[in-house]
């Protein structure tokens, strides 16, 4: 079974496409990981908790789009 040249660039083009889509992912989870302060207070009740309307947090974002 031979590769054709063309199978090599695809294939190479989805690595890379694949890593880039993997570096983006990181980079935005250690900046919310890295904003000191931002843990959660209210053990994720998003809906009676008064930070919600500022609240970085993944379920708090959640939480104002099903909230809207
Ligand atoms: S808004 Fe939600 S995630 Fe943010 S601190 Fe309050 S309960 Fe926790």
């Amino acid at each position: 079974m031979s590769i054709s040249r063309r199978q090599v660039m695809q294939h190479a083009l989805r690595g890379i496409a694949a890593a880039a889509i993997g570096a983006v992912a990181f980079k935005l989870g250690m900046r919310t990981l890295s904003r000191p302060g931002h843990t959660c207070v209210s053990d994720g009740l998003c809906r009676s908790c008064g930070r919600l309307g500022d609240c970085i947090l993944p379920q708090a974002q959640s939480a104002r789009e099903i909230l809207k």
